[in-house]
């Protein structure tokens, strides 16, 4: 889960929670209901908004039609998905009712 703020130009992640893979698999990935319930409260105290998910594939970063449709519900969130088969990182978000690949910059 990616906390941190954003403005009409960029989202700025400031806070990282791990979540374990409640489904326990390597191709599907669901958020347990609590911890993401925690987490997100935790951030609302700190002023943090949830701004965005990553998760890795071992496929193409680009979102799988299960990620399509989980980004449909939350369309204002960025995905942010990793490959472990060449190593790309790339995000998306859904912007009127298209998904749209968004800049992405790691800083230390
Ligand atoms: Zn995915």
């Amino acid at each position: 889960m990616l906390f941190g703020a954003t403005t009409r130009r960029e989202a700025v992640v400031k806070k990282v929670v791990v979540a374990s893979n409640k489904l326990q698999s390597n191709i599907r990935f669901e958020i347990d209901p609590e911890a993401f319930v925690c987490a997100f409260f935790e951030a609302e105290r700190e002023g943090l908004d949830l701004i965005g998910l990553f998760h890795s594939h071992p496929a193409p970063a680009t979102p799988s039609s299960v990620d399509l449709e989980c980004m449909k519900l939350w369309a204002s969130l960025i995905w942010l998905i990793f490959s472990s088969v060449d190593g790309k990182l790339a995000g998306y978000q859904m912007k009127n009712g298209k998904v749209v690949e968004v800049t992405t910059k790691v800083e230390p």
